[in-house]
């Protein structure tokens, strides 16, 4: 058994929406968009150690993490700031629980909540 530590690690994930760059750029804080230099606008939150790159077909990378809840954490933050600066859709949440639901489903999926009736 060798011993090892976790330095980094990288994810992705995908909005499933095409993105005006120009308009994320300037309407979230702390990115850098140099558009003839690289095709992604990067997201450094000062709150945060880990960076993303947010792509035009809505994919986002997510680097300089070092556990999967820092993963979860970054990309569920930025989706929410993204919700809040009308760059996105925002996705459904469940009145009781909070939790991310899809517009059809009829309960929530974490706790039974009836979203439809
Ligand atoms: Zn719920």
């Amino acid at each position: 058994m060798v011993n090892y530590t976790i330095e980094n690690m990288m994810a992705s994930s995908s909005l499933n929406t095409r993105l005006n760059l120009k308009e994320v750029a300037e309407k979230l804080d702390d990115t850098e968009y140099n558009p003839d230099n690289f095709p992604g606008v990067i997201w450094r939150p000062r709150t945060s150690y880990g960076v993303v790159i947010i792509m035009e077909d809505g994919r986002m990378m997510c680097t300089n993490v070092r556990s999967e809840k820092e993963v979860v954490d970054i990309f569920e933050k930025l989706t929410r700031i993204m919700e809040e600066k009308e760059l996105i859709t925002p996705r459904s949440v469940c009145p009781q629980c909070g939790a991310v639901v899809d517009a059809d489903d009829v309960v929530c999926v974490e706790c039974g909540f009836l979203l439809q009736s």
